[in-house]
């Protein structure tokens, strides 16, 4: 196993297993350095991270056996400036403080060059004055800063440093002569130093320490497996401290209440009296030791290639528990468009199991399995942004309608609607998707739970707050933030205030709003400014869905339209936009009555003037009358002798209960191309899996109609539109870029071909050129076929 993942580039690093003071196996695989190449053994000292801190704890338990300090003594007792009177050293060692976490606190407050340590932690401590998180001993929560503090008590009660401490009291008796505290002010290293590492282009480069490495406590113990070995045999001795002194160390420490945690003093207790434990993880660098103290056996695994796979793996042999080696693919003899808008470049990517592990010019390991590329071009999977192909997905699982153009991730909650997140985990734990999924909360749904059907007025203050608990509910189960469709009638009737009370929720939470503005024709400009002022007013990053001019006279003025938004982003609003490629909307014909009086025949001659061409608006779904879908507005009227006019609103009158769908031409090209160039904007579907052929083709219409034969933009700019863009748009993280560690969402697609083949009259026709599509590393679609892996997942924010 450990060969296998080794010859993979999934461990490098040593490992030791003990039984009884013998050594069963012991062996070292690959580099200490990826500068000099030179070789591990099993004397090699690595960064132990957080298997450090069992070192920290026994040098207290040194100094109470000395008599210098006890337990329970405050820390204030050796540290003044420590501002928590009622922490002991004891909360500390047995993580019961209530302290936060050291990185957080410094976060933000650092340059890049300074270099923390204990003591401006201390300091910062001093000056940031952080809350608790829960009173000291109510909770137990593992927190890195605990063992800073501990480290700074060390120093102040010993009157020396760790370093010296550790080799006087431990390192010395123990004769571990790989084993120190690192200092960042050694002037030189020891010569069995491990450095930190991680494969690019399948060879080793430098992945090696933080400006966090002055710190001592938490972590910055170096060792080998064989000294660690020693130490684990000395812990079953007095050569340290008394056996009852280290008893308690791997003895559960108790709450406030009691009640007993799985931690002792820098010791998981997995199994009371038989297993107790600790993992370690920092840059380049993981590591585990076992204890099962019954029986005297000790598994060591250090690792120094920024893997932490072989550390479970050799528990669970060990513990004849059964184990999946993680699987490599390579996709090879491409051109990479990685999502940032850079240029292409050749090569290929290798994917480890549901992640991208390395890009560049990569070779097959041996035995790997491997996809040819064909030279065409391998980018992340779209992710579309403003999606309603959730209707009907739980029956239609393959996703085609999305797989064909590329597309690997569906945002969802648009216009105002959307699903309780408990709802759309529960439907795909059911029915597993070959997309991953995203949602946004929508207004219109929360004014439905809270107000009912009693939607055609403002919201009362009271409701108001009812649906802030909702979203706010939402929001922590991963909701994108905010979505309203305020051109619907279960939203329209809001007002700007209502909206933005909701989008400071979502913007407290970090989450974002997007919406279908309250008007795309008439009020377009007025709805902008509405939109505009809800970011400013929420603080809130806002996206106008599916922008588009749809009135015949106002077609022309995406310059100015464009204008104003550069100018609302000048003053601070982060404003951008989604765009599907289609002259034609689809959507309920009652749209096409801003002023919401659908019997009015001047009203009808507006819409046929201004808002849409009758005669070639074809209507999509019609319930009372099936034989009219597919048909035109033109030829309704016809069929009943009236004019396209009255034909519009016998379609009001006759779907009032029903509804309807119409696929409506309705804008301008030069607007779609402005729009689909501005800088700020993404690329959207807005389809369905049936209806409008943007269901089955927006993404792969803008690769072959505007990228390719109409040179709009180079394609490398498209595909950043299609994916890294638009996952900032979204709010959407480890996805939308070809990056290691990025989840392996991808598309593998022919740019001389690509092209999208829906029409009105053959919506769900397959997009030609895209020829392998995979979500978190499994394929999903080949060639228009789609592959049952349903390896979607649902992302929260
Ligand atoms: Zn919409």
């Amino acid at each position: 196993m450990l060969t296998y993942l080794h010859q993979r580039q999934l461990f490098n690093g040593t490992v030791l297993i003990g039984e009884k003071g013998k050594v069963l196996y012991r062996k070292a695989f690959g580099i200490a350095n990826p500068q000099t190449l030179e070789p591990l053994t099993t004397n090699s000292a690595f960064n132990l991270a957080s298997v450090s801190k069992q070192f920290y704890t026994m040098m207290i338990m040194i100094l109470k056996e000395q008599g210098k300090l006890n337990y329970d003594d405050r820390v204030q007792k050796y540290l003044p400036s420590f501002l928590y009177p009622t922490i002991t050293v004891r909360h500390l060692m047995n993580q019961t403080s209530g302290l936060p976490e050291y990185f957080d606190i410094a976060a933000g407050d650092m340059n890049l060059f300074d270099t923390l340590n204990n003591q401006s932690m201390l300091a910062l401590l001093a000056a940031k004055k952080p809350a608790l998180i829960f009173q000291p001993g109510e909770q137990w929560q593992y927190c890195n800063t605990n063992y800073t503090i501990l480290a700074s008590v060390l120093e102040r009660v010993s009157a020396t440093t760790a370093d010296k401490f550790f080799q006087q009291h431990i390192a010395s008796p123990l004769k571990l002569r790989n084993t120190y505290v690192y200092q960042i002010q050694l002037k030189s290293y020891p010569p069995s130093r491990v450095f930190g590492l991680q494969f690019e282009n399948q060879k080793p480069i430098l992945n090696d320490l933080l400006r966090f490495d002055g710190i001592v406590g938490d972590g910055n113990v170096y060792s080998s497996v064989e000294d660690l070995y020693k130490w684990d045999q000395a812990l079953y001795t007095e050569k340290l401290v008394e056996k009852s002194t280290f008893q308690e160390a791997i003895t559960p420490g108790k709450l406030n209440n009691g009640e007993a945690t799985k931690y002792g003093f820098g010791w998981f207790i997995n199994e009371r009296g038989k297993i107790v434990s600790h993992t370690g993880g920092w840059v380049g660098f993981g590591s585990i030791i076992i204890r099962y103290i019954d029986k005297n056996q000790t598994i060591i695994v250090l690792d120094n290639s920024s893997n932490f796979r072989a550390q479970g793996l050799v528990k669970n042999i060990w513990e004849e528990k059964p184990i999946t080696l993680p699987t490599t693919h390579l996709i090879t003899n491409v051109k990479v468009i990685d999502g940032t808008g850079l240029p292409a470049f050749a090569g290929g990517v290798r994917i480890v199991n549901d992640r991208i592990i390395d890009i560049g010019e990569l070779t097959a390991f041996k035995n790997e399995s491997v996809t040819d590329g064909k030279g065409f071009v391998l980018a992340p999977g779209f992710i579309d942004s403003h999606s309603h192909h959730d209707w009907g997905l739980f029956e239609n699982p393959s996703a085609i309608a999305a797989t064909n153009q590329g597309v690997t991730t569906i945002v969802v909650g648009q216009d105002g609607g959307s699903v309780p997140i408990d709802t759309i985990r529960a439907r795909m734990k059911l029915n597993p998707m070959s997309v991953n999924l995203a949602t946004y909360t929508g207004q219109a749904w929360l004014r439905e739970q809270v107000m009912k059907d009693d939607l055609k007025r403002k919201a009362t203050a009271v409701e108001i707050d009812s649906m802030k608990v909702i979203l706010d509910r939402e929001l922590d189960k991963g909701s994108l933030g905010l979505g309203t469709g305020l051109e619907y009638e279960a939203a329209f009737y809001s007002n700007r205030d209502e909206v933005v009370e909701l989008a400071k929720v979502a913007a407290a939470k970090g989450g974002r709003y997007i919406s279908h503005i309250r008007s795309e024709d008439m009020n377009l400009e007025e709805s902008i400014a509405e939109i505009i002022e809800i970011g400013r007013a929420a603080k809130i990053a806002v996206q106008i869905s599916h922008i588009k001019i749809a009135m015949r006279s106002k077609w022309g003025s995406s310059a100015s339209i464009l204008r104003q938004l550069q100018q609302a982003r000048l003053e601070g609003v982060n404003i951008t936009a989604d765009v599907y490629p289609y002259a034609m909307w689809s959507s309920t014909p009652r749209v096409l009555f801003p002023k919401k009086d659908f019997e009015n025949l001047a009203s009808a001659e507006f819409a046929t003037r201004e808002l849409f061409d009758p005669a070639s608006s074809v209507v999509t779904r019609y319930p009372p009358n099936k034989t009219y879908e597919g048909k035109t507005v033109t030829e309704i009227g016809k069929l009943n002798n009236e004019t396209s006019e009255q034909a519009l609103l016998r379609i009001i009158r006759e779907t009032s209960d029903t509804g309807s769908s119409i696929v409506a031409t309705s804008m301008s090209e030069v607007d779609i191309s402005n729009f689909i160039d501005w800088e700020h904007s993404n690329i959207c579907s807005d389809g369905s899996i049936s209806g409008h052929p943007r269901g089955h083709g927006a993404f792969t219409r803008v690769l072959g109609k505007y990228v390719r034969e109409q040179n709009l933009m180079p394609l490398e700019t498209a595909v950043y539109k299609m994916t890294g863009l638009t996952a900032e748009h979204v709010g959407i993280k480890n996805r939308g870029l070809i990056a290691r560690g990025y989840y392996a969402d991808l598309v593998l697609f022919d740019p001389a071909t690509v092209v999208d083949n829906a029409t009105i009259t053959n919506p769900t026709a397959l997009s030609t050129g895209v020829e392998y599509v995979w979500v978190n590393g499994k394929l999903v679609y080949e060639q228009q076929v789609a592959r049952p892996n349903y390896s979607g997942r649902f992302i929260a924010r």
